[in-house]
């Protein structure tokens, strides 16, 4: 069994979502899991804030443009004109639901449920397209086995037992398709993974039912060792380990959920990432190998927030950084970055939901400064401290950036500076440049 992970770049065109299905013809038994088609969610975001702010026309508008757009789309999918009235059935019933929510009261909930209706559309298309081309398949339902509790994991055991329930049901059956992204909470209530969720579903869906490979396909040929969107001249990265992987996630390289590592590296599932418009191109591998001594790759976290206490307690003291920490779990709001002196504590949030009140309680422990709109820029790769040479290159390759923070040491395989937003793509374009093309890349 393998599952393959369809982003919605990869089903953004009805051509695009030809090439799946033939992709998918090989490597059964297989699970499917599938991403709403690109811009779906972001629109549903949109009309949500339209909806929240009471702009009741201007989301009217929104919902019959996406809804002329899904049936340019099917007309274009299928060839069977009883396919094409069937599919237009299903996308007009999804809209009338859609519309629904543009006549009553909005809150987070229908929000939530609104979301759902991106993945829940492609899944239902892409079926039907399936049986168009006589490949049977089964869909499944995401909400009848992906559950988070009140912390927002996913529960494992839960999605382990009714996931392998239905497929035992229909277990003649070599192709299940469902849905990224979605979920259930611990009320019942429709719910989601947060954004770039899918990756994330195929990764629990993988260590779920502990497969032989989860492949994540997309619109690039695997990692890159820079942010192409940003940097001329990036390459795709052939072997990275699970660690490696999970700090680029992390910090910031779009191609992956910050969290969809950790659930095959449990596993030591290999995870291989794909380019739907080439699978020719061997992508990236993700495992437990990975090549040695070398700078992998660079990646941006932005809407980072740099805060700073100062006091005379701190020298000679201890408890002080235990106090400071506690503040912060308090109001669930993780960590990334940390550096101290003898008298001052720095660190960096990116979720700035409680700053103010965290900056209220800090001053109890001494003088508090904080600067917004900064970026971490993480170099990852393999930095045992016996291998000479690295942290040189790095900074010499800095020397025009100023640094707000640096951060060295804390792993193997990371190194970390906090710049200014405004420094953000000229430090990556610099790293490319006198890291990448100048010395050792791949
Ligand atoms: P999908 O629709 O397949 O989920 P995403 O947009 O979520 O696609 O992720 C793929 C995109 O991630 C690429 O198009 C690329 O622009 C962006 N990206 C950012 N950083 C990197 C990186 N280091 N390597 C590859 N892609 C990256
Ligand atoms: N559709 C969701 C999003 O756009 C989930 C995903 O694409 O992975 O964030
Ligand atoms: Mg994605």
């Amino acid at each position: 069994m393998v599952v393959n992970k369809f982003g919605g770049t990869s089903i953004g065109s009805p051509e695009r979502m030809k090439r799946v299905a033939n992709i998918i013809k090989e490597n059964k038994p297989q699970i499917i899991v599938l991403s709403a088609i690109a811009g779906t969610t972001d629109s549903f975001l949109n009309l949500a804030s339209l909806l929240y702010t009471g702009r009741k026309d201007q989301a009217i508008a929104e919902v019959s443009q996406l809804q002329t757009e899904y049936f340019c789309y099917v007309e274009s999918l299928y060839t069977d004109e009883k396919f094409i009235d069937e599919a237009k059935g299903i996308v007009l019933s999804f809209f009338s639901y859609i519309s629904g929510f543009t006549k009553d009261v909005f809150t987070p909930y229908e929000e939530r449920a609104l979301l759902a209706q991106g993945e829940l559309l492609s899944t239902s298309i892409f079926c039907k397209y399936l049986q168009e081309l006589n490949m049977e398949a089964v869909l499944l339902s995401a909400f009848d086995f992906m559950r988070i509790d009140t912390h927002a994991e996913p529960q494992l055991d839960y999605l382990q037992q009714n996931l392998c329930l239905l497929m035992e049901k229909n277990r003649c059956s070599d192709i299940f398709v469902t849905q990224g992204y979605i979920c259930r909470n611990t009320y019942g209530e429709i719910d989601n993974l947060k954004r770039g969720g899918s990756d994330y579903t195929a990764t629990l869906i993988g260590a779920a039912l502990d497969v032989k490979e989860i492949r994540i396909w997309t619109d690039v040929d695997g990692m890159h060792n820079n942010d192409p969107r940003y940097v001329d001249n990036t390459y795709p990265i052939s072997y990275l380990s699970y660690e490696e992987a999970a700090e680029l996630a992390y910090f910031g390289a779009k191609i992956l959920h910050p969290s969809s590592v950790l659930p095959a590296q449990n596993k030591s599932i290999p995870l291989r990432l794909k380019n739907t418009m080439k699978p020719e191109s061997r992508g990236t591998l993700v495992s437990e190998n990975s090549s040695k001594g070398k700078v992998k790759a660079v990646v941006a976290k932005s809407g980072i927030s740099a805060i700073k206490i100062k006091s005379g307690r701190m020298l000679l003291a201890y408890g002080f950084l235990r106090n400071v920490f506690e503040i912060f779990e308090l109001y669930k709001t993780p960590i990334d970055m940390i550096t101290t002196s003898e008298v001052a504590v720095s660190l960096t949030i990116d979720n700035q939901d409680n700053i103010a009140a965290i900056v209220s309680d800090l001053t109890h422990f001494g003088e508090v400064e904080v600067d917004y709109n900064q970026a971490i820029i993480c170099m990852v790769g393999d930095f045992l401290a016996d291998n000479k040479g690295y942290a040189s290159l790095i900074f010499a390759a800095l020397s025009e950036i100023p640094l707000r923070m640096i951060s060295y040491g804390g792993s193997k395989h990371n190194i970390s500076i906090l710049v200014s937003e405004r420094d953000k793509v000229r430090t990556l374009q610099v790293l490319n440049e006198k890291i990448f093309l100048d010395s050792c890349g791949e």
